[in-house]
């Protein structure tokens, strides 16, 4: 199944809106950073007017209704009345691993029990264990899962996502989780991102020789990602029992050569010195639990953005979030993502992620929601596209069924979107 022609695409209206939150205005000015980032760009009574998969315009419903071409053209536009509910930009989770067969029960069995992160991983756990079905799963299996994930996503708001591979870690198995997502996106009506985690974690067949493998990500996987465009960024899990800091540099270095833009899991179990990565530009830090005062005045002064990922301190049953409050009030930008993954964060919602970070680190719920989308974006830099509700940009739309904006992280553990327009096509939640 290909994608529609955007040609193709019906008009859309969406009408009686009671809150409209658009985050416009940030586009080209970097991403949203200290009091910025709640600043909502709230239009009440709204409507937004959808045509060739893009936004066209964005105003009141009154003013809409009086429109000569809608009113010229009202039978050919499918209309939704959405009665008073809110309407966000469409989520965009600008971190995910949706690569892999199988939840990991034992685990989550062994963690109740009392094991750590670490001692699980030692259990022959964690990540490695997921390995061995992705090895063995013809790739049609793995699109299936990877689509599967992205359509119960966009049935709860999100129409952008960030893909990672990471659980083959073999060159084949990687090439074809990278492929995976990108026959998943294929099939999809929403943005899907791929990204290459070859180097997740170092493989039992290399350990006792890391840096061989290191070799292997920089010589041999990045650049057949690349040549076959099948993925736009690289990410590195850089934390004690994963690589080192200089691993990591040669990472982003090969990155680099080959046309490929970076992005790091970092400061997640153990803190690491940021400033050196800081030259390849990075798009995105995740995790950032633990990060010194010292890089959070660096990351203020640039725009690579700190996607925190309160799911998995959530399911991990932590004590302890990443200080958001911290991160914001310095300036530094935030985003939020769920981390989608079987062993750490099996959650595709980013009501939940939103819920969280309102709970546990103290943003706003305009915080989290700007988080969620047009710093989402910036994570992946796509926000000349992405994140906004504004003329010119994508329809990415979704529909919440509730009269308040804040209701969305207050209901927590409940979907209330109703509706979700992904590149201007309508998916029903119902
Ligand atoms: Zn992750």
């Amino acid at each position: 199944m290909g994608k529609a022609s955007p040609k193709k695409l019906p008009a859309l209206l969406l009408v009686n809106i009671g809150q409209l939150l658009t985050f416009r205005g940030g586009a080209g000015a970097g991403p949203r950073r200290g009091r910025e980032l709640g600043e909502t760009g709230m239009v009440e009574d709204a409507a937004v007017l959808c045509l060739g998969g893009k936004i066209v315009s964005v105003g009141k419903t009154k003013d809409a209704l009086r429109d000569p071409w809608l009113k010229k053209n009202r039978k050919n536009v499918t209309e939704i009345d959405c009665a008073g509910k809110v309407v966000l930009p469409g989520f965009v989770d600008s971190h995910t691993h949706p690569v892999f067969v199988t939840p990991r029960l034992v685990d989550f069995e062994k963690r109740i029990e009392g094991a750590s992160y670490e001692q699980i991983a030692c259990a022959g756990g964690g990540i490695r264990s997921s390995l061995e079905a992705v090895r063995k799963a013809p790739k049609k299996e793995l699109v299936e899962k990877v689509l599967t994930a992205f359509r119960d996503m966009a049935a709860h708001g999100t129409t952008t996502v960030e893909a990672k591979s990471g659980y083959g870690l073999t060159l084949e198995s990687e090439l074809k989780s990278v492929a995976a997502i990108r026959d998943a996106a294929s099939a999809w009506p929403g943005t899907a991102v791929p990204t290459l985690l070859g180097a997740h974690v170092v493989p039992q067949e290399f350990q006792d020789c890391s840096q061989k493998y290191v070799e292997l990500v920089c010589t041999e996987m990045i650049p057949r990602a690349a040549r076959e465009r099948l993925a736009q960024f690289v990410d590195v899990f850089c934390d004690k029992g994963a690589f080192t800091p200089a691993q990591t540099e040669q990472i982003f270095a090969a990155a680099d050569a080959n046309g490929l833009a970076a992005r790091a899991h970092i400061g997640q179990l153990s803190e690491t010195t940021l400033a050196p990565f800081l030259r390849f530009k990075p798009a995105s830090f995740d995790h950032m639990d633990h990060v010194s005062d010292s890089d959070v005045q660096q990351l203020a002064k640039n725009d690579t953005v700190a996607t925190l990922v309160p799911g998995a301190n959530y399911f991990l049953g932590l004590k302890d979030y990443p200080n958001a409050r911290r991160l914001i009030d310095a300036g530094v930008p935030v985003a939020l993502a769920t981390d989608y993954n079987p062993g750490t964060s099996p959650t595709i919602s980013m009501a939940m992620a939103m819920s969280l970070a309102c709970t546990h680190m103290k943003m706003s719920p305009a915080e989290a929601i700007a988080a969620a989308t047009i710093n989402g974006a910036w994570a992946l830099r796509l926000a000349d596209r992405k994140g906004s509700i504004e003329p010119g940009k994508d329809a990415d739309l979704a529909v919440f069924a509730v009269n308040d904006y804040r209701e969305i992280p207050y209901w927590f553990g409940a979907n209330r979107c109703t509706h979700t327009i992904l590149n201007g096509i309508l998916a029903s939640g119902d």
